[in-house]
Protein backbone atom coordinates (compact mmCIF):
# COMPACT_ATOMS: atom_id res chain seq x y z
CA UNK A 1 0.00 0.00 0.00
CA UNK A 2 1.50 3.14 -0.93
CA UNK A 3 1.55 5.80 1.90
CA UNK A 4 -0.70 9.03 0.95
CA UNK A 5 1.03 12.62 1.80
CA UNK A 6 -2.37 14.15 1.39
CA UNK A 7 -3.46 11.67 4.55
CA UNK A 8 -0.70 12.74 6.51
CA UNK A 9 0.72 8.94 6.07
CA UNK A 10 4.21 8.82 7.80
CA UNK A 11 3.95 5.12 10.08
CA UNK A 12 6.06 4.76 13.32
CA UNK A 13 8.46 2.03 12.54
CA UNK A 14 9.95 2.01 15.96
CA UNK A 15 7.87 -0.03 18.46
CA UNK A 16 9.82 1.13 22.00
CA UNK A 17 8.71 4.29 21.12
CA UNK A 18 4.62 3.40 20.64
CA UNK A 19 5.35 1.89 24.37
CA UNK A 20 6.66 4.77 25.59
CA UNK A 21 3.47 6.74 24.20
CA UNK A 22 1.07 4.76 25.06
CA UNK A 23 2.62 4.34 28.82
CA UNK A 24 2.01 7.98 29.32
CA UNK A 25 -1.42 7.82 28.94
CA UNK A 26 -1.13 5.60 31.92
CA UNK A 27 -3.43 3.31 30.87
CA UNK A 28 -5.65 1.20 33.52
CA UNK A 29 -8.34 -1.42 32.27
CA UNK A 30 -11.46 0.34 32.56
CA UNK A 31 -10.35 2.97 30.48
CA UNK A 32 -12.08 4.28 27.41
CA UNK A 33 -9.60 5.42 25.06
CA UNK A 34 -9.92 6.92 21.63
CA UNK A 35 -7.19 6.70 18.71
CA UNK A 36 -6.80 8.84 15.82
CA UNK A 37 -5.40 7.46 12.49
CA UNK A 38 -4.49 3.93 13.67
CA UNK A 39 -2.74 3.43 9.92
CA UNK A 40 -1.19 -0.22 10.43
CA UNK A 41 -1.93 -0.29 13.81
CA UNK A 42 1.61 0.12 15.90
CA UNK A 43 -0.02 2.15 18.54
CA UNK A 44 -3.75 0.08 18.26
CA UNK A 45 -1.32 -2.97 19.10
CA UNK A 46 0.27 -1.70 21.77
CA UNK A 47 -3.02 0.16 23.05
CA UNK A 48 -5.07 -3.15 23.51
CA UNK A 49 -2.44 -4.87 25.52
CA UNK A 50 -4.08 -2.95 27.90
CA UNK A 51 -7.63 -4.07 28.28
CA UNK A 52 -9.47 -0.83 27.26
CA UNK A 53 -12.45 -0.10 25.29
CA UNK A 54 -10.59 1.34 22.01
CA UNK A 55 -12.55 3.36 19.68
CA UNK A 56 -10.13 4.07 16.77
CA UNK A 57 -11.01 6.33 13.75
CA UNK A 58 -9.56 6.06 10.21
CA UNK A 59 -10.16 8.08 7.01
CA UNK A 60 -8.12 5.31 4.57
CA UNK A 61 -10.88 3.05 3.37
CA UNK A 62 -7.65 1.29 1.78
CA UNK A 63 -7.10 -0.04 5.39
CA UNK A 64 -10.28 -1.15 5.96
CA UNK A 65 -9.55 -5.16 5.29
CA UNK A 66 -6.48 -5.28 6.96
CA UNK A 67 -7.28 -3.23 10.36
CA UNK A 68 -10.78 -5.20 10.46
CA UNK A 69 -8.98 -8.72 10.48
CA UNK A 70 -6.80 -7.39 12.94
CA UNK A 71 -8.68 -5.93 15.36
CA UNK A 72 -11.87 -6.16 14.42
CA UNK A 73 -12.83 -8.38 17.41
CA UNK A 74 -11.02 -6.22 19.85
CA UNK A 75 -11.38 -2.44 18.55
CA UNK A 76 -14.37 -0.25 17.86
CA UNK A 77 -13.33 0.30 14.26
CA UNK A 78 -15.12 3.85 12.53
CA UNK A 79 -13.85 4.48 8.89
CA UNK A 80 -14.47 7.76 8.80
CA UNK A 81 -13.08 11.34 8.40
CA UNK A 82 -12.24 12.34 12.26
CA UNK A 83 -13.01 16.06 11.41
CA UNK A 84 -16.53 15.04 9.81
CA UNK A 85 -17.65 12.91 12.76
CA UNK A 86 -20.33 13.51 15.07
CA UNK A 87 -18.26 13.62 18.09
CA UNK A 88 -21.07 15.03 20.22
CA UNK A 89 -22.88 11.45 19.46
CA UNK A 90 -19.41 9.30 20.00
CA UNK A 91 -18.89 11.41 23.23
CA UNK A 92 -22.07 10.42 24.39
CA UNK A 93 -21.69 6.90 24.21
CA UNK A 94 -18.01 6.88 25.32
CA UNK A 95 -18.67 8.64 28.80
CA UNK A 96 -16.47 11.81 30.13
CA UNK A 97 -13.74 10.27 31.11
CA UNK A 98 -11.59 9.37 27.75
CA UNK A 99 -8.13 9.22 27.28
CA UNK A 100 -6.99 10.03 23.66
CA UNK A 101 -3.77 8.68 21.69
CA UNK A 102 -2.80 9.57 18.22
CA UNK A 103 0.11 10.09 15.94
CA UNK A 104 -1.89 12.93 14.41
CA UNK A 105 -1.90 13.31 10.34
CA UNK A 106 -0.15 17.03 10.55
CA UNK A 107 -2.22 18.47 7.95
CA UNK A 108 -5.34 18.37 10.11
CA UNK A 109 -3.58 19.42 13.67
CA UNK A 110 -4.90 23.10 13.72
CA UNK A 111 -9.15 21.93 12.98
CA UNK A 112 -8.57 18.82 15.64
CA UNK A 113 -6.88 20.72 18.13
CA UNK A 114 -10.18 23.40 18.15
CA UNK A 115 -11.92 20.15 18.45
CA UNK A 116 -9.76 19.32 21.32
CA UNK A 117 -10.55 22.60 22.95
CA UNK A 118 -13.76 22.08 21.44
CA UNK A 119 -15.25 19.16 23.53
CA UNK A 120 -12.51 18.99 26.47
CA UNK A 121 -14.32 18.47 29.31
CA UNK A 122 -14.93 14.78 27.56
CA UNK A 123 -11.31 14.08 28.06
CA UNK A 124 -8.98 12.92 30.97
CA UNK A 125 -5.82 12.55 29.37
CA UNK A 126 -4.44 13.25 25.94
CA UNK A 127 -1.08 11.89 24.19
CA UNK A 128 -0.69 13.55 20.97
CA UNK A 129 2.58 13.06 18.50
CA UNK A 130 2.91 16.80 16.88
CA UNK A 131 4.80 18.34 14.92
CA UNK A 132 7.75 19.65 17.06
CA UNK A 133 6.87 23.43 15.57
CA UNK A 134 3.26 22.64 17.25
CA UNK A 135 4.78 21.51 20.43
CA UNK A 136 6.89 24.73 20.91
CA UNK A 137 3.92 27.02 19.73
CA UNK A 138 1.51 25.42 22.26
CA UNK A 139 3.89 25.55 25.06
CA UNK A 140 5.31 29.11 23.95
CA UNK A 141 4.87 31.73 27.13
CA UNK A 142 4.02 35.60 26.14
CA UNK A 143 6.95 37.61 24.24
CA UNK A 144 8.29 34.40 22.62
CA UNK A 145 7.84 34.09 18.42
CA UNK A 146 6.05 30.54 18.79
CA UNK A 147 2.95 32.80 20.81
CA UNK A 148 -0.09 32.02 19.58
CA UNK A 149 -3.77 32.56 20.09
CA UNK A 150 -3.86 28.61 19.16
CA UNK A 151 -1.41 28.41 22.58
CA UNK A 152 -3.73 30.70 24.57
CA UNK A 153 -7.08 28.90 23.71
CA UNK A 154 -5.70 25.19 24.26
CA UNK A 155 -3.72 26.65 27.45
CA UNK A 156 -7.31 28.15 28.72
CA UNK A 157 -8.43 24.38 29.11
CA UNK A 158 -5.21 22.20 29.42
CA UNK A 159 -2.21 21.87 31.11
CA UNK A 160 0.94 20.78 28.31
CA UNK A 161 3.32 18.88 28.53
CA UNK A 162 6.28 17.70 26.21
CA UNK A 163 7.13 14.49 26.75
CA UNK A 164 9.10 12.94 23.93
CA UNK A 165 11.44 14.21 20.72
CA UNK A 166 10.67 11.61 18.24
CA UNK A 167 13.62 11.81 15.19
CA UNK A 168 11.93 12.01 11.58
CA UNK A 169 13.68 8.93 11.15
CA UNK A 170 11.31 6.70 13.40
CA UNK A 171 8.55 6.99 10.69
CA UNK A 172 8.48 5.80 6.94
CA UNK A 173 8.14 7.46 4.97
CA UNK A 174 10.36 9.96 6.33
CA UNK A 175 9.03 13.12 6.95
CA UNK A 176 10.56 16.82 6.38
CA UNK A 177 10.06 17.72 10.22
CA UNK A 178 10.72 15.95 13.49
CA UNK A 179 8.00 15.45 15.94
CA UNK A 180 7.03 16.01 19.60
CA UNK A 181 5.19 13.62 21.71
CA UNK A 182 2.74 15.69 23.97
CA UNK A 183 0.48 15.08 27.39
CA UNK A 184 -2.49 17.20 27.47
CA UNK A 185 -4.25 17.15 30.83
CA UNK A 186 -7.65 18.92 31.42
CA UNK A 187 -6.34 22.22 33.50
CA UNK A 188 -7.97 22.06 37.19
CA UNK A 189 -8.97 25.79 37.42
CA UNK A 190 -9.96 27.25 34.58
CA UNK A 191 -10.30 30.77 34.21
CA UNK A 192 -13.82 32.16 33.74
CA UNK A 193 -14.02 34.03 30.36
CA UNK A 194 -17.34 36.31 30.60
CA UNK A 195 -18.06 36.35 26.23
CA UNK A 196 -15.85 33.10 25.15
CA UNK A 197 -16.77 34.68 21.51
CA UNK A 198 -15.37 38.21 22.05
CA UNK A 199 -12.63 36.62 23.61
CA UNK A 200 -11.13 34.43 20.51
CA UNK A 201 -12.26 37.60 18.17
CA UNK A 202 -9.97 39.38 20.60
CA UNK A 203 -7.21 37.26 19.67
CA UNK A 204 -7.70 36.98 16.06
CA UNK A 205 -7.42 40.83 15.83
CA UNK A 206 -4.31 41.65 18.33
CA UNK A 207 -1.97 38.73 16.48
CA UNK A 208 -3.72 39.91 13.06
CA UNK A 209 0.13 41.58 12.62
CA UNK A 210 2.34 40.62 15.23
CA UNK A 211 4.30 43.71 14.84
CA UNK A 212 1.53 45.53 15.44
CA UNK A 213 0.90 47.27 19.00
CA UNK A 214 -2.60 46.57 20.29
CA UNK A 215 -3.71 49.75 19.63
CA UNK A 216 -2.80 49.95 16.00
CA UNK A 217 -4.19 46.26 16.15
CA UNK A 218 -7.15 47.21 17.83
CA UNK A 219 -7.97 50.84 15.91
CA UNK A 220 -9.36 49.50 12.49
CA UNK A 221 -11.97 46.87 13.96
CA UNK A 222 -13.33 49.57 17.05
CA UNK A 223 -12.40 52.81 15.99
CA UNK A 224 -10.43 55.57 17.94
CA UNK A 225 -13.62 56.16 20.84
CA UNK A 226 -13.88 52.67 21.60
CA UNK A 227 -10.07 52.06 21.30
CA UNK A 228 -9.42 54.71 23.80
CA UNK A 229 -12.30 53.53 26.15
CA UNK A 230 -10.68 50.26 25.99
CA UNK A 231 -7.43 51.23 26.98
CA UNK A 232 -9.10 53.26 30.01
CA UNK A 233 -11.31 50.64 31.35
CA UNK A 234 -8.57 47.51 31.30
CA UNK A 235 -5.58 49.65 32.25
CA UNK A 236 -3.09 48.03 30.12
CA UNK A 237 -0.60 49.18 27.94
CA UNK A 238 -2.00 49.43 24.52
CA UNK A 239 1.83 50.08 23.17
CA UNK A 240 2.46 46.52 23.82
CA UNK A 241 1.87 43.82 20.94
CA UNK A 242 -0.29 41.03 21.45
CA UNK A 243 2.03 38.93 21.58
CA UNK A 244 4.17 40.36 24.67
CA UNK A 245 -0.07 40.01 26.64
CA UNK A 246 -0.73 36.53 29.23
CA UNK A 247 -3.65 35.16 29.52
CA UNK A 248 -4.42 36.83 32.56
CA UNK A 249 -4.31 39.89 30.09
CA UNK A 250 -6.54 39.01 27.35
CA UNK A 251 -9.42 37.46 29.83
CA UNK A 252 -9.06 41.27 31.41
CA UNK A 253 -9.37 42.75 27.80
CA UNK A 254 -12.10 40.91 26.59
CA UNK A 255 -14.27 41.17 29.66
CA UNK A 256 -13.82 45.07 29.02
CA UNK A 257 -14.61 44.82 25.88
CA UNK A 258 -17.60 42.76 27.21
CA UNK A 259 -18.84 45.74 29.33
CA UNK A 260 -18.15 48.72 26.83
N1 LIG B 1 -0.96 5.56 14.04
C1 LIG B 1 -0.13 5.19 12.91
C2 LIG B 1 1.34 5.25 13.28
O1 LIG B 1 1.65 5.80 14.35
O2 LIG B 1 2.15 4.78 12.49
C3 LIG B 1 -0.43 6.09 11.71
C4 LIG B 1 -0.13 7.55 11.90
S1 LIG B 1 -0.15 8.50 10.41
C5 LIG B 1 0.85 9.86 10.91
C6 LIG B 1 -1.77 9.27 10.40
C7 LIG B 1 -2.94 8.34 10.18
O3 LIG B 1 -4.14 9.12 10.23
C8 LIG B 1 -2.97 7.64 8.83
O4 LIG B 1 -3.32 6.30 9.01
C9 LIG B 1 -4.05 8.38 8.03
O5 LIG B 1 -4.69 7.60 7.05
C10 LIG B 1 -4.99 8.78 9.15
N2 LIG B 1 -5.79 10.00 8.86
C11 LIG B 1 -5.44 11.08 8.10
N3 LIG B 1 -6.41 11.99 8.11
C12 LIG B 1 -7.40 11.51 8.90
C13 LIG B 1 -8.69 11.99 9.27
N4 LIG B 1 -9.13 13.19 8.86
N5 LIG B 1 -9.48 11.22 10.06
C14 LIG B 1 -9.04 10.00 10.49
N6 LIG B 1 -7.83 9.50 10.16
C15 LIG B 1 -7.02 10.23 9.37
Amino acid sequence: MQALKALGQNFLIEESIAEEIVALAELQPSDKVWEIGPGKGILTTEIIKYNVQLRAFEIDKRLQKYLSQRYGNKVLLEFTDILKADWFSYLQKDGSSLKLIANIPYQITSPLLSLLEKYSSFFSRLVLMVQKEVAERLSAKPGNKHYAPLTIRLGLVYDIFSKLQVSREMFYPVPKVNSTVILMLPRANKPLISNPELFNKLLKIAFAHRRKTLANNLLPVLGAEKTAKLAELSQLNFKKRGEELAEEDFILLSDCWAAL
